[in-house]
């Protein structure tokens, strides 16, 4: 669903991504881990191009994202993005937040985008936060409401980048349930997270970046009880 291709990148003369192989096969869930700089944000954002890249080839579901030839907003429709701050209009309500963009870009009816989103906000558990703010939702409930955006495009593929890390701690478990229970109704997914016991519990794959680079790709068993690379066992004591 996701390939990823020897990836470069640079910002300026700084190296960011180095030779970045990637794949996400379909009903995949990988977690992007590891230290401050190495690359995660960098690289889910290259996913739907809201990274360039200088050399090497992304494709999502048949489509070459980095193609001059794509039509990047169309393909973008497919990828929904989850970010660490939440983005929501502020003059927009709950629902809206959900409708504006399948009324716009997808030509969705009112009513046939409000019948969805009210669908997806009564799943994610804010069925009764339609025509409330983002000014009067919690940071979690406001995450959710992200999350239901992304969603009502009916994207093959999500990708989260710290979607808990701006949260309150007793607003983690909410958002971290959300994304839970996406993977079990077989979304494709790429999560960088801090959340070392989600990923390991959620994640088919752990891809542990330093550097720049993947220094290693095991399942979660293997990675948290016997990473191969004396990188990932020093990050490991340290966040463990
Ligand atoms: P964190 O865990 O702190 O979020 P990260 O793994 O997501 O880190 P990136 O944000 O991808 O790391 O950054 C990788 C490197 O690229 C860092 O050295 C960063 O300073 C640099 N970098 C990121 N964005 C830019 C930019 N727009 N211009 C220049 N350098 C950048
Ligand atoms: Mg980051």
């Amino acid at each position: 669903m996701i390939s990823i291709k020897n990836v470069n990148k640079s910002f300026g003369n700084h190296h960011v991504l180095t030779d970045i192989n990637l794949e996400v096969p379909k009903s995949n869930v990988v977690a992007l881990i590891g230290p401050s700089g190495a690359g995660k944000s960098t690289l889910i954002r290259t996913i739907n191009a809201l990274e360039e890249i200088d050399t090497g080839e992304i494709i999502v579901d048949g489509i070459s994202i980095h193609d001059k030839k794509t039509d990047i907003n169309k393909a973008r429709t497919n990828i929904g993005f989850v970010f660490q701050s939440f983005n929501l209009y502020p003059f927009l309500s709950a629902l809206e937040n959900v409708t504006i963009a399948p009324m716009k870009v997808k030509g969705l009816s009112k009513a046939e985008a409000e019948k969805r989103g009210k669908e997806l906000l009564t799943s994610l558990g804010l069925g009764d936060k339609f025509d409330a703010y983002p000014g009067r939702l919690s940071g979690g409930q406001q995450q959710r409401v992200a999350i239901a955006r992304a969603l009502a495009m009916d994207p093959q593929v999500m990708l989260f980048d710290e979607p808990t890390s701006a949260l309150d701690p007793e607003m983690v478990k909410e958002v971290l349930d959300a994304i839970r229970q996406l993977a079990n109704d077989g979304m494709t997914m790429v999560v960088v997270t801090h959340e070392m016991g989600f990923a390991k519990e959620i994640c088919d794959q752990i891809v542990f970046m330093a550097e720049g680079k993947i220094v290693e790709v095991a399942p979660p068993e293997k990675f948290f009880t016997n990473p191969d690379s004396k990188r990932a066992q020093d990050f490991l004591s340290v966040v463990l």
